[in-house]
């Protein structure tokens, strides 16, 4: 093993490779609270790559209801059960002082690579290098079982309790979590393939599977703690999420050769996706980008959490925590920067609304922002925090350099003609 900085876990970690980074690494923000679980990023992703003979139950995307659903069935449960078992010192918990180098302080407990010595019965030779398991073709099967099942208060999981919900917890609570792989900085598939078939692109950290080099021993779909890596039985070779590598690069004749966003973040009715490519440096650092939107929201503002941060992948996708959810719960899911996460959001400074405003406003992907200020329009409080709005310019550069959109915090108001009034 060797050792490699996670600056999610704010240190270093045991990891099969040496430290190796590409230019860029494509990463998104998720914001949980505008999911309404339509799916349509889903179908997106579905009828472009997984339509086919052998993929039936396969979706590289998926969108699953917590806490109860999950695809496969329980993946995040069982793995995180692993883990525990696995650390005999039992503390596997976040602390010390938080800096640049380790905005979420450190984790102390092991990742499933640090981990892997505890799989049973597998010692010596046999022994795996990341710790994971295998989900029954039952588990797969039915990706979106529990669906809107919500959780009932605190001693009384199956009671739904209607009334007096209100933030910070609702007593009956769910949320929606949609996924697809993502595209780790210290990827669980690729550190366990033993054909060296799968591999991180050096110009933006998409992780491909070489499916002439794959023998379908899938050691992947053991490994990946997020379950993203999937074996498909009409060809005996594994396949994963790609990124839509082909838009990333620019090849679809509606950007005219920029880099474009993938199917599923494109489709989101919900507008809860914005995808990027972030600088990083050789050692793994991202590259200070003040006004690239998601080095902004994740280094600055610290709104988006990576998912799991513990597992140890260092994961690229990174999330809106739940305004509603209790916080140990998604502290669990996101790590300690959940309660600064949500003071952020709930109630948004002057860059941080603006930022929000980029999300699906174009499939191009956005590489730097400008705010140009704007009137006082509006002030409140939200839950004892000042709000203040204004009527500021929010404006997106793509990757060569030039305007792709503006867009204003207050949306104009259009009053229909008293002579077109029920006009529809
Ligand atoms: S999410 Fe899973 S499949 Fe995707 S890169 Fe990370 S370990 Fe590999
Ligand atoms: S398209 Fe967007 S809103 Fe709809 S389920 Fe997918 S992520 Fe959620």
């Amino acid at each position: 093993m060797s050792k490699v900085y996670n600056w999610h876990l704010g240190r270093q970690m045991d990891y099969p490779y040496e430290e190796s980074h590409p230019q860029r690494q494509f990463a998104f923000v998720f914001n949980t609270n505008r999911c309404l679980a339509c799916h349509t990023c889903t179908m997106a992703c579905k009828s472009t790559w997984t339509f086919s003979k052998g993929q039936e139950v396969m979706w590289w995307n998926n969108v699953e209801t917590k806490p109860y659903g999950g695809y496969p069935r329980h993946w995040d449960a069982k793995i995180l059960e692993m883990l525990s078992k696995a650390d005999a010192k039992g503390s596997r918990s976040w602390g010390g002082d938080a800096d640049k180098k380790k905005p979420y302080g450190t984790f102390d407990g092991k990742t499933i690579f640090e981990a892997a010595d505890a799989v049973p019965g597998r010692k010596g030779p046999e022994q795996q290098r990341v710790l994971g398991y295998l989900p029954s073709d039952e588990e797969w099967a039915v990706p979106n079982l529990y669906e809107d099942v919500p959780k009932g208060p605190k001693g009384h999981p199956n009671k739904i309790v209607m009334e007096n919900q209100s933030l910070p917890t609702h007593k009956t609570w769910f949320f929606y979590l949609a996924r697809i792989c993502n595209h780790c900085t210290y990827p669980g598939c690729l550190a366990a393939c033993p054909r060296k078939a799968i591999y991180k692109r050096p110009e933006d950290g998409i992780v491909l599977i070489d499916q002439s080099r794959c023998r379908g021993y899938r050691k992947c779909v053991e490994a990946c703690p997020y379950k993203k890596a999937m074996y498909r039985p009409s060809t005996r070779v594994s396949e994963k999420c790609i990124a839509c590598y082909p838009r990333v690069e620019g090849k679809d004749p509606e950007t005219k050769g920029l880099p474009m966003e993938t199917r599923c973040m494109a489709a989101c009715i919900g507008q809860i996706r914005l995808q990027g490519l972030v600088k990083v440096d050789k050692n793994g650092e991202w590259t200070e980008d003040r006004y690239n939107p998601l080095y902004y929201m994740i280094k600055v503002a610290k709104v988006a959490l990576p998912i799991y941060p513990q597992f140890g992948t260092e994961p690229n996708g990174y999330y809106i925590p739940p305004r509603w959810v209790p916080r140990p719960y998604l502290r669990q899911m996101f790590g300690p920067g959940v309660d600064a996460a949500i003071d952020a959001y709930m109630a948004p400074d002057r860059e941080l609304l603006a930022v929000m405003q980029l999300f699906r406003r174009s499939n191009k992907i956005i590489f730097k922002y400008k705010l140009e200020k704007g009137k006082k329009t509006f002030e409140t409080q939200i839950h004892g925090k000042p709000f203040v709005q204004y009527d500021d310019t929010i404006i997106a550069y793509g990757k060569d350099g030039k305007e792709m959109f503006r867009t204003k915090i207050d949306e104009p108001l259009h009053v229909r003609p008293a002579k077109h009034a029920n006009s529809i």
